[in-house]
């Protein structure tokens, strides 16, 4: 694996909330973490097919833009009785002319499973994949993933998107009914993240 050996780090996030994560993730390690909105850099049109491909266009089109290394993810849940579904649509699924709305997105998600005559449990997961870029063309790829089932109806409010209808697996709460740092404990992002912070130790 290729080590992380330079100064400066472009996350190409423009959601300050990932921002920070990353930059407290990273606090411990001599690299300077800037975020997509202070280089002024555009959000890429994001069709590729898989999460891969999806963080893989947002890091090379920052990489493009700046010459910096670029850290970019993608995320989003998939169903097993949907065939995968939402997976890249994650976030698609909740669009609306006004912006995203989540509670569409879990009721047709589990319309969706309704449909499909699948019975329950609806085995699913949460996947968070990494795309560390380089100027030089090298890359990175680190996946975090969390098993679970979806849940009905809706239960919680401490999360956000598809948190309230997603049990983890070994647990009888959703995720939206976990406290933030209960849940960042063992997300497919805190997944990914552990596999991400080896490129930053040395030796
Ligand atoms: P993106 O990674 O920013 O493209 O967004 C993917 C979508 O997946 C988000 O809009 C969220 O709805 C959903 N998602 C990703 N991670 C989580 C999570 O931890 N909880 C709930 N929803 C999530």
């Amino acid at each position: 694996m290729r080590r992380f050996t330079e100064d400066t780090l472009l996350i190409a996030t423009h959601n300050a909330g990932k921002l920070e994560e990353i930059k407290d993730l990273l606090s411990d390690y001599p690299v300077q973490v800037i975020g997509a909105a202070e280089k002024g850099l555009l959000e890429p049109v994001e069709d590729g097919t898989t999460f891969i491909e999806n963080a893989r266009i947002k890091a090379r089109a920052a990489v493009a833009a700046t010459g910096l290394p670029v850290l970019a993810d993608d995320s989003g849940i998939e169903v097993d009785a949907l065939n995968g579904a939402p997976g890249v649509y994650t976030a698609d699924w909740a669009e609306t002319p006004d912006g995203r709305d989540f509670v569409m997105a879990m009721t047709r998600t589990h319309e969706a499973l309704l449909e499909s005559g699948v019975a329950s449990p609806w085995t699913a997961r949460f996947c968070c994949t990494f795309v560390l870029a380089w100027p030089d063309g090298d890359e990175e790829i680190f996946q975090g993933r969390m098993e679970g089932q979806i849940t009905w109806p809706m239960r919680g409010d401490q999360g956000h998107g598809y948190d309230p209808i997603f049990q983890p697996r070994g647990k009888d709460v959703t995720f939206g009914e976990m406290a933030f740092a209960a849940k960042n404990r063992i997300s497919h992002r805190a997944d990914a993240f552990r596999k991400l912070k080896a490129v930053f130790h040395s030796g």
